[in-house]
């Protein structure tokens, strides 16, 4: 039985799909007018995880992650520029040429965390006429109203408005900090703005109310609705969406409706950097490009999203992620010996995988399920081809890619080569002080020795 902490409802409930044949998940996707950052990464791993965690339950899932490539403002208040227009200008380029070469960024670095590939990445720009249709429906249903700037949701008319929030409207208006303009209440928000000047944004889209483009919260509400249905399972996303972007998705979605949008919203914690949101607006952090340049590798991030359970704030800093780097290559060191060793032993894949499924089913506690990986790994009465088979079973949810961890080829320089072979030598003569002055000398050099059944084995220190 899978358990999952519904935001919903403050709670975790046990997870049962409306239509048992297919789990419908929508996840807030990239915002592409910059590369994203290793927090962004961290909302992406724990979409992975929730996904795979579903297929592991035997379910079948149909996963969409939107590409918001218009609309977005630099404030999440209908303030401000919008970012692809900006960076647009700022790079020299095409809005669409920006959104091509982010998108691009985005899916190379999910591909190397590992990240499933949703099965539709369907982007705003192509959905104008979807979102067009959901603000006349709005419109006729009264929910909708003109300012000079744009055609506003009214939320006062939405019962249950900020239900998601758990915030009564008197705490939504003091936490909004909007400019009202003709807008009628604080927490009313654009579903299309008017271009100012026409012809001078490079986005805008003739509409019923005249030139422009679409507000932000919008293209979610029509795109999900599009490709999993007016009622679907679950949404997902970082908790910086609960207030606004989430909160406004369920009021024009069910007021177009009539019909409960979705029963599960799943939320992350943000990745912080000396306590505070890592956010790409103040210029990001690292990328995942960035750490492979410094020598982490992609899963080695990975697995350290995964040591922190998602509902959590995970601080970022390398020394934090040096300790999950060392960690996980002795993981790969030893899954590679356990894939050449033959040790005929006990099975105790029943015991290790009933807990690992009670950890992952219990809100997927990934730092628990991790735990008993590395038990398991580390049972040396455990038979190593059934051991290995249950890693590989276990991986399925948390993607560390057990079944393609190989040999790292390293190239070894020529004088490095020699010190070798005269410490295979001497080890041959039985000269054990003399073999160990010359394996301090490699690892001086930067390099370690581990001498197995076949020859001695290179790394880098
Ligand atoms: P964006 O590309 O800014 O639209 O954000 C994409 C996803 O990343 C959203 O689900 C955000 O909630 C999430 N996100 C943004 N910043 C962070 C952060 N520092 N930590 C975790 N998730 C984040
Ligand atoms: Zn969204």
């Amino acid at each position: 039985m899978l358990k999952l902490y519904n935001t919903l409802k403050r709670k975790k409930e046990e997870f049962k799909p409306i239509d048992e044949k297919e789990v419908g998940i929508y996840s807030c996707g990239p915002t592409v007018y910059w590369y994203p950052h290793v927090g962004n990464m961290k909302a992406y791993v724990f979409a992975d995880v929730l996904k795979r965690a579903l297929l592991y339950n035997g379910f079948k899932v149909k996963h969409v992650v939107n590409v918001t490539d218009v609309g977005h403002l630099t404030s999440d208040a209908d303030e401000g520029e919008d970012k692809m227009e900006k960076e647009a200008k700022k790079e020299g380029k095409t809005a669409k040429e920006i959104a091509e070469f982010y998108l691009k960024a985005y899916l190379s670095d999910i591909k190397k965390l590992n990240i499933l590939p949703a099965d539709i990445y369907p982007k705003a720009t192509e959905h104008i006429k979807e979102q067009i249709e959901i603000i006349h429906t709005l419109e006729k249903k009264g929910y909708a109203y003109r300012t000079d700037d744009g055609i506003y949701y009214d939320t006062s008319k939405f019962k249950n408005y900020g239900k998601l929030a758990k915030l009564n409207k008197e705490e939504l208006k003091a936490g909004a900090r909007v400019e009202m303009r003709e807008k009628k209440h604080n927490t009313d928000f654009a579903l299309w703005k008017f271009s100012e000047s026409p012809g001078k944004r490079q986005q805008e889209w003739e509409s019923p109310w005249g030139l422009g483009f679409p507000g932000w919260h919008i293209e979610c509400s029509a795109m999900s609705m599009k490709y999993l249905g007016e009622h679907f399972d679950i949404h997902t996303g970082g908790e910086d969406h609960i207030p606004v972007h989430h909160t406004n998705e369920i009021a024009q979605s069910e007021a177009a409706t009539g019909k409960k949008f979705v029963n599960y919203w799943l939320h992350s914690a943000f990745l912080t950097f000396k306590g505070e949101k890592v956010s790409k607006s103040t210029g990001g952090l690292y990328t995942i490009s960035d750490l492979e340049g410094l020598g982490y590798k992609s899963l080695a991030y990975r697995y350290f999203v995964l040591l922190t359970h998602y509902r959590k704030p995970l601080d970022f800093s390398l020394t934090n992620l040096d300790a999950a780097k060392t960690t996980f290559e002795r993981i790969t060191r030893k899954i590679l010996e356990l894939k050449k060793e033959h040790h005929k032993g006990k099975d105790s894949t029943a015991k290790y995988q009933k807990e690992f499924e009670k950890a992952i089913n219990d809100d997927l506690n990934t730092p628990k399920a991790v735990q008993v990986f590395i038990k398991a790994l580390d049972d040396f009465d455990f038979d190593s081809k059934k051991k290995l088979a249950l890693l590989e079973k276990m991986d399925e949810v948390l993607g560390l890619d057990v079944a393609n961890m190989k040999e790292e080829k390293i190239s070894v320089p020529r004088d490095i080569q020699t010190l070798i072979d005269a410490r295979e030598k001497l080890r041959k003569e039985k000269k054990w002080a003399d073999a160990d002055v010359v394996r301090e000398r490699i690892k001086e050099k930067g390099f370690l020795i581990k001498d197995t059944p076949q020859g001695p084995h290179i790394e880098k220190a």
